[in-house]
């Protein structure tokens, strides 16, 4: 059957990726014709001969290197699945990454990668402050594994942070550096370029050190690692990418070289996620640059007003930074938008805080971010409560700070609540 949908190109022009979100990596005729790409809720796929099985095994398990066009064959949803197949295809898009893998959640995304790249014995870097599971796994769980892992401020220049290692006798230990930017909850920011020219400068032939980005806060819109000089972006699917604060996933991307070698870990620890999961984020994605530009201009609107209140100490939003901050420079040359994410301290502390957010009506009370409802939470009890208190401060998460994602309500609506409830802090 001719080919009928775009494989990417129109007329030799390469399509944008929103025009591409509802045709890429689908093919209707492999599906009764269905327009929209059916779940595939099956465990396991029916070879035609005993020969296809046995070509399918020898990819899936590395026996042989992969034809120029020869496709990975379906054998067990464990492996692969056509709803994460068509998914993973899509998400390079916005990245520009030769491969993406679909996984069970942020966590799962992170912690696959990790395990698939270090060894005991092995350094692993990391920006800081970083997402609450991504810190309890690099300093609880992967210590247990004989691993070291060294946290740096953002902010903190790379060349500080070699010294430091240089000093420590670490330098050629260097396996893994983990970046967060920016930062949850403060919107601080750390320059990928800079980090993956580190970790190019350490690196040996026989050990390259690679350079991740956890991009959920402003990806895969606003900020796209890979340009940057990062191998891998990481993640989590829940906020952003779902969008509908309904489902949990996690997102891998890069050179295919290295994703082979994390979906084989994938399949083995057995973290991918499964087909209605994919399902859903496949609808998701068709409007993520309306949601995300949506999100992006609303908040804009919200950080003005919170930036003029009279109660409001102080507001942490990448679009408010002052051209001669150290950090504006790094904005001009990662991100291409603020985002939709604020966080903001009130004259006072916890019980300001507090009646603030008790008095909310239209923002729910809650932790996750991304999602077309608008979020408010507490970092300092709530999604940082794990941190160590005087660090806390250090990292600038104060008792008076309260975080909001922004959703796809009205503007004035939004600005109307925040109005009335530091009316009654
Ligand atoms: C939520 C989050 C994670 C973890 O993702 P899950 O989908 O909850 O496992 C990781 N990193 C960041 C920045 C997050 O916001």
């Amino acid at each position: 059957m001719a080919e009928r949908k775009p494989d990417g190109y129109l007329e030799g022009r390469p399509l944008h990726p929103e025009s591409l979100m509802m045709s890429y990596g689908y093919k209707p005729e492999l599906s009764e014709g269905a327009i929209k790409c059916p779940i595939f809720q099956t465990s396991t796929f029916v070879f035609r001969t005993a020969e296809e099985g046995k070509a399918f095994f020898e990819l899936a398990y590395g026996l042989r290197r992969r034809g120029p066009n020869e496709p990975m064959g379906l054998i067990y949803s464990r492996l692969n699945n056509p709803d994460l197949e068509v998914l993973e295809d899509r998400l390079t898009l916005w990245d520009e990454a030769e491969a993406a893998a679909v996984f069970a959640s942020g966590m799962a995304a992170i912690s696959t990668t990790l395990l698939t790249f270090v060894r005991p014995g092995d350094v692993v870097l990391h920006s800081e402050p970083v997402y609450g599971g991504t810190d309890f796994f690099l300093k609880h769980i992967l210590p247990e594994f004989g691993v070291r892992v060294i946290g740096f401020r953002a902010g903190t220049p790379p060349t500080e942070v070699e010294t430091r290692l240089q000093q420590m006798g670490l330098a050629d230990k260097l396996a893994f550096i983990l970046i967060e930017t920016p930062a949850n909850p403060t919107n601080a920011l750390v320059d990928i370029a800079a980090y993956a020219a580190l970790a190019a400068r350490l690196s040996r032939e026989d050990r390259r050190v690679l350079t991740a980005v956890d991009n959920t806060f402003l990806g895969p819109l606003w900020q796209q690692p890979l340009r940057h000089g990062a191998d891998l972006v990481l993640y989590s699917a829940t906020k952003y990418i779902g969008g509908h604060s309904d489902l949990i996933a996690g997102v891998c991307l890069g050179r295919r070289e290295l994703l082979d070698h994390i979906k084989v870990f994938r399949t083995i620890l057995g973290t991918m996620a499964g087909p209605h999961t994919g399902w859903l984020l496949l609808r998701s994605l068709e409007t993520l640059k309306l949601r995300m530009t949506a999100q992006m201009k609303s908040a804009g609107h919200v950080a003005k007003f919170l930036a003029e209140h009279p109660k409001v100490a102080h507001v942490h939003y990448l679009g408010h930074l002052a051209t001669d901050d150290p950090e504006y420079a790094i904005y001009q040359r990662q991100c291409s938008a603020a985002g939709g994410m604020i966080s903001f301290e009130l004259h006072g502390g916890e019980a300001e805080a507090f009646r603030m957010l008790n008095a909310l009506r239209l923002f729910h009370l809650a932790v996750s971010l991304g999602g077309t409802e608008s979020l408010a939470e507490h970092p300092a009890s709530m999604t940082h409560a794990d941190v160590d208190p005087e660090e806390r401060i250090e990292l600038g998460i104060s008792p008076a700070m309260v975080r909001i994602s922004i959703g796809v309500e009205h503007p004035e609506d939004l600005i109307a609540d925040l109005a009335q409830a530091l009316e009654r802090v």
